[in-house]
């Protein structure tokens, strides 16, 4: 019997040894020994959501009381030429406007015909600063006061998609009167579709209670199966002028300055089609 009650007494003592040694490599560690690299770029990316939205959360007791119309970006150039449009008349009837871009559009494919007309090459990186460039002086001629913008760049579509989400519910729950714009879920673009897709979902949960979704250019005018809606046209005729001004944004060409034409050089048809009519297309989804 008293062999037994020995042999046991060891068992435990080497268990408790064990148990001892690992919690005390756990705490050496920091206790990050499990985080993968995963969780570790989402937690990167959710301090930079919430230092960004900082900036508007400080305004949101003096503009609790205004209406504020959310517009998701997939790609510098959106802002233009699918939403120009209702931003102009969200910003006539004294709403606040916030522009959440979240590509820098480097994955364009117009990278090698402009390394054939450019010295030194352009590396991606470089191409979505200087789409970057056009978005930021377009919004700015669109009317967007500078604190009302933000720009991400996540690179995997999961991490767009929580981003758009939990932007949208910061909204939501800031202020009383918000309007969730996004692009349709149809849209043969996943970065175009993502938005209409995760407002269709938070507006099914019931987590967000306006949305407004717009079709493209691209899926409104060009595209072999076109989506249709209602027309909004501009409610001031002297918005042409600013329209016309954000259009040249995107078609300056002066390299030595970081100019590079990236949005007439990747969709030129689509703005010329915008600058001839100047419409969008609300759809109902
Ligand atoms: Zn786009």
């Amino acid at each position: 019997m008293g062999k037994w009650i020995a042999r046991i007494l060891i068992f435990t003592s080497v268990f408790g040894i064990c148990l001892f040694i690992t919690s005390y490599l756990d705490i050496k560690h920091g206790g990050k020994g499990h985080v993968s690299a995963r969780s570790s770029s989402q937690k990167i990316l959710s301090n930079e959501i919430d230092s960004s939205l900082k900036k508007i959360r400080l305004e949101a007791q003096t503009q609790k009381h205004k209406q504020i119309s959310v517009y998701y970006v997939p790609h510098p150039d959106d802002e233009l030429l699918t939403y120009g449009v209702p931003i102009r008349n969200d910003l006539h009837a004294g709403k606040i406007v916030y522009l959440v871009l979240f590509t820098h559009g480097e994955t364009s494919s117009i990278i090698k015909k402009l390394n054939l007309m450019v010295y030194p090459k352009l590396t991606p990186y470089e191409l979505g600063l200087a789409r970057v460039k056009e978005f930021n002086h377009s919004s700015q001629d669109l009317g967007i006061d500078n604190n009302h913008k933000d720009i991400f760049d996540p690179q995997k579509e999961q991490a767009r998609i929580e981003l758009i989400r939990k932007i949208a519910l910061f909204f939501e729950q800031t202020f009383p009167h918000v309007t969730q714009n996004g692009l349709s879920k149809y849209d043969v673009i996943p970065d175009h579709a993502i938005t209409g897709m995760v407002l269709d979902q938070l507006y099914k949960e019931g987590k967000i209670k306006h949305k407004r979704i717009y079709a493209s250019i691209y899926m409104s005018r060009f595209a072999e199966h076109r989506l249709t809606g209602k027309r909004i046209y501009p409610k001031k005729a002297k918005d042409n002028s600013v329209f016309n001004k954000a259009i040249h944004d995107y078609d300056r060409w002066d390299p030595q300055h970081r100019w590079y034409a990236c949005g007439y050089m990747s969709v030129r048809p689509q703005f010329n089609s915008f600058h001839k009519h100047k419409y969008s297309v609300l759809v109902k989804e």
